[in-house]
């Protein structure tokens, strides 16, 4: 690990004005940066690390109206078990809840979780060793390489590394705003493959808070190769829309959650076992898995019924 300085934000717009140069990277939990840092997966290495988590009043859980504003600081554990996160926006809680380790969740915060950057060997691999198209290089080693955990969807900006955040599909499903120290982006809009980001954070960008409009009732489930610690293979998230129709957003098999319109429609008269079937073929009949990767597809179609089946009736 290389030296670096490590300053205290008393605010978000402090936290953005320092980073504004891209040499300062924030850091909230620390759960997923300290670790690349270690690693030194990057070319480049930040001077200094501002730490977000001395800000006050950014970790908040609060009912706004027909929304609920979940602060960037909130602790996963604290948003997996708040009454509010549990009554009007379950897949979230859900999603939080089923995040790595009860250690990891104690730390990690919503920012930290939505922001990660992706967990593709070849991207996170020490001392740079795959400069792959992220860091700049020309190729995606995972296109023809060992691909068993990316995406099924195709690429992002020829990165095939799959999205690996629990809560990105709740937020996508549910309709929620990212508000930041610049702007509002949609939920939808807000992730990707960008440079060593997931996000369309630019530099000295800064996230606040989430706003989550409420929904009656929402679900998520995450398929995994063990019970506990471990990222997920495959994950699903439903909730309504405005008008009450299902969104069915996959995590897992794209570079960014996956709304699947093709599983929209499939439910769009309402959802049933038979339709819902339906919808997990549909989800997948899009697919373009690589060469290690077929068995995902079947995950996929499975994890869309499941959690479509969690709100019907
Ligand atoms: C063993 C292990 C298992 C894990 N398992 C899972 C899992 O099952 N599911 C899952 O989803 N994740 C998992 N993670 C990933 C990750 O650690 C957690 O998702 C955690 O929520 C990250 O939050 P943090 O606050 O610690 O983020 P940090 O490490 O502090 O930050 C992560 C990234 O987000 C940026 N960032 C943080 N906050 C903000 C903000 N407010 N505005 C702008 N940028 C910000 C940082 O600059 C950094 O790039 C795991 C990590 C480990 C080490």
């Amino acid at each position: 690990m290389k030296h670096f300085k490590h300053m205290q934000a008393k605010s978000a717009d402090e936290a953005a004005n320092e980073a504004a140069d891209g040499e300062a990277w924030v850091m909230a939990g620390g759960t997923d940066l300290l670790g690349t840092l270690k690693d030194e997966i990057f070319p480049e290495y930040p001077k200094t690390v501002v730490d977000l988590k001395t800000i006050s009043g950014m970790d908040g859980i609060s009912e706004d109206g027909d929304a609920l504003r979940i602060g960037a600081l909130a602790k996963l554990s604290d948003v997996a078990e708040n009454d509010l996160v549990k009554a009007h926006a379950a897949a979230l809680a859900q999603a939080a809840g089923r995040v790595a380790s009860p250690t990891i969740r104690h730390m990690g915060t919503l920012g930290g979780n939505v922001c990660q950057m992706h967990r593709c060997w070849y991207f996170r691999v020490p001392d740079d060793r795959f400069h792959c198209k992220r860091k700049g290089g020309t190729v995606c080693p995972a296109r023809v390489g060992d691909n068993r955990y990316h995406s099924i969807f195709g690429d992002d900006g020829g990165c095939f590394a799959a999205s690996s955040h629990d809560t990105a599909p709740a937020l996508v499903a549910l309709g929620a705003t990212v508000v930041t120290t610049k702007r509002e982006v949609p939920a939808e809009e807000f992730f990707g493959a960008r440079g060593h980001r997931s996000n369309v954070l630019e530099d000295g960008e800064v996230v606040r808070e989430f706003v989550v409009p409420k929904a009656s009732k929402s679900a998520f489930e995450k398929f995994a190769l063990r019970k506990s610690i471990d990222f997920p293979v495959v994950n699903c998230a439903v909730a309504p829309d405005a008008d009450g129709a299902p969104r069915v957003v996959l995590g897992g098999v794209y570079p960014a959650p996956w709304r699947s319109k093709e599983a929209e429609e499939a439910v769009a008269g309402g959802v049933t076992a038979d339709s819902a079937a339906k919808a997990g073929e549909a989800a997948v009949s899009v697919a373009k898995p690589l060469g290690k990767n077929a068995y995902k597809v079947d995950i996929a179609r499975t994890m869309v019924k499941r959690t479509l089946m969690d709100i019907a009736g």
